[in-house]
């Protein structure tokens, strides 16, 4: 079976408040989104579409790909206006697969376990994704901040990438996505993650695999000192 891995950095990173994108800050010397390409590189996944941002195939293939010799790095394709449009955008170019792992650029912590566990689970119920038990209680609020309700603390998760699918359960629903992308943002509904597009579009019911709790997103400034805390622990 081919297995293929989008890799999303087509972000502008707007809440980072820098002149760079997340994911090409650097952390210990290399881009943000050299580290996720190297555990992809490291793994069975057999073919990486990088998606980025307009203007910036150039430089990843030179900066990134090149420099690294990332081999698996099949196509560099661009992203879109939100994360969805990137990842409809990644699927097109990696239609020969059987299974595709959708993941964010900007986490950097991703490794060979988090991506065996994604496989594995994909294999057994056709559509998965990486997270981990919150550690706080969370809150539904108004939008005017007033506490509606608390979900009991035991079923909520915080869900990170990546997220795995059989290709030909995630692409039609993605299909059907941009179809209805007006409709849907008339009706309020945000897509934050793959996951709801399968769930919206699909029948298919989607499972939680172990993900970790150091698989971190680089959002803002604070998440970079996080990630570099990480690596000296590694070192
Ligand atoms: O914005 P958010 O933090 O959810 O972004 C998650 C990942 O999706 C990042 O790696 C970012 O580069 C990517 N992204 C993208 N295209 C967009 C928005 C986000 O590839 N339009």
């Amino acid at each position: 079976m081919k297995i293929c891995a989008v890799v999303l950095a087509a972000g502008q990173g707007k809440r980072m408040n820098a002149e760079v994108a997340k994911q090409y800050l650097l952390l210990k010397e290399k881009p943000v989104l050299f580290y996720s390409l190297y555990a992809f590189e490291q793994s069975q996944v057999d073919d990486i579409v990088l998606v980025v941002g307009e203007g910036e195939a150039e430089y990843c293939q030179r900066e990134i790909v090149d420099k690294y010799q990332f081999s698996k790095v099949r196509a560099i394709v661009q992203g879109g206006k939100e994360r969805y449009h990137s990842v409809a955008a990644g699927l097109k170019a990696c239609e020969e697969c059987d299974i595709v792992l959708i993941h964010d650029g900007a986490r950097p912590f991703v490794n060979r376990q988090i991506i065996q566990n994604a496989v594995d689970g994909v294999r057994q119920y056709r559509a998965c994704v990486v997270g981990m038990p919150v550690k706080d209680t969370i809150k539904i609020a108004t939008t005017d901040g007033y506490i509606e309700s608390t979900p009991n603390r035991s079923t909520v998760w915080m869900v990170q990438t990546p997220q795995a699918f059989f290709y030909d359960l995630i692409a039609p629903a993605y299909e059907k996505l941009l179809a209805q992308e007006d409709k849907l943002k008339e009706q309020g509904v945000n897509i934050t993650d793959d996951a709801m597009v399968a769930e919206h579009f699909t029948g298919q019911k989607v499972k939680i695999v172990e993900g970790s709790y150091q698989n971190i997103k680089i959002t803002t400034p604070e998440d970079l000192k996080t990630a570099e805390a990480f690596l000296d622990k590694k070192r």
